[in-house]
Order: structure tokens, then sequence, then C-alpha cells
């Protein structure tokens, strides 16, 4: 009881320090590049979340920032990034085109970056709203914090099942 108290005070601290220390790898392909950069300009103060590093390398990058239209060629770039980047890490996709598409409907544009990579936070908007990406970004924080990002289900997952198979964790049915 106590050491299991002490572990998860522990994991809300490193969550608490994750989630203000995001490092973003911007994969910008189209036109909400611009609303990209206006939100990351001195004005609204991303420094607030702490997020506003750009890194253009994935291995120095904990969040991925898909901004714009996804093309099926580019499918495989992406997600090799992904691959490259250290765990934990966060996806964002920033505009319609990144989520679904957007107005697209053609053989050639990817219905949404999640055809190919695990995405954490949509954001709406064609191209969002500066404040809609902070909505964002505070939605991301909260799943950071929660445990509730794709990579820490998927660990959370894959220590219960090593806890199932040891014995040390029960499945009611
Ligand atoms: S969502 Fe709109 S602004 Fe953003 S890349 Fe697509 S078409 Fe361009």
């Amino acid at each position: 009881m106590g050491l299991e108290f002490y572990t998860s005070r522990l994991a809300d601290a490193v969550n608490w320090a994750r989630k203000y220390s995001l490092f973003q790898y911007p994969f910008v392909t189209a036109c909400c590049g611009m609303e990209f950069m206006s939100v990351w300009a001195p004005k609204y103060d991303v420094a607030r979340f702490g997020a506003e590093f750009p890194r253009f390398s994935p291995r120095q990058a904990d969040l991925l920032m898909i901004v714009g239209t996804i093309t099926e060629r580019q499918g495989p770039v992406l997600r090799r990034i992904y691959e490259q980047m250290c765990e934990p890490k966060w996806t964002v996709a920033f505009g319609v085109c990144a989520s679904t598409g957007g107005f697209y409907q053609n053989y050639s544009t990817m219905p949404g970056a999640d055809q190919c990579i695990p995405i954490d936070v949509y954001i709406p908007g064609c191209p969002p709203r500066p404040e809609q990406v902070l909505d964002g970004l505070i939605m991301l924080q909260d799943k950071i914090q929660e445990k509730r990002g794709f990579v820490q289900l998927r660990e959370k997952r894959e220590h219960d099942a090593v806890l199932q198979a040891t014995g040390k964790l029960k499945v009611i049915p």
C-alpha cells in the first residue's frame, strides 16, 4: 500500500514535469503552417505551457505536430518520423486536413493522419484559430497528467499484461 502510494505520487510528479516541457517536432505540409507560425509567435505566448521550443530532429522531440494535408506518399515518412521519436511521445493533428483529410476527396490525400500513426488530440478548423490550438494543447496536457496519452495507455496495458502473466494482477471477470 505504502509503495503504491509513493510510486503513483512519483508518476504524478513526472507527468506534471512532462506536460510543461513539451518539445514539438512540426511536420508542416500546407497552409495550416501559417496559422501554426502565428500561434507560436509572441502574442499567444505558448511558453506559458512550456511548449514553445521546436525541435527539428525527431530524436529530440516528444510532441509531433502534424500541420496540414498528408498525402498517401507522405504517410510512410510520417510513420518513420513518429518511430524515431523517443518515448513517451504524443501527437496532435492540427486542422481538418491532418484530422480527416479535410475537403480533399481524392486518391492521393490521406483521410487523416490517424491512418498511419496514433493521434492523441485532434484540432478542428480550416485553419484552426490560435485559441483552438491552445485549447488542444491544454487538452493534451490533461491527457499527459492523467496518463491517457496513447503511448501511456499502451505502456499500462503492457505492464498489466506482465503482472497478469506473473500472477501479481488478478482480472475480475
Ligand atoms: S485545414 Fe485548411 S488551412 Fe489547414 S492545410 Fe487544410 S486546407 Fe489548408
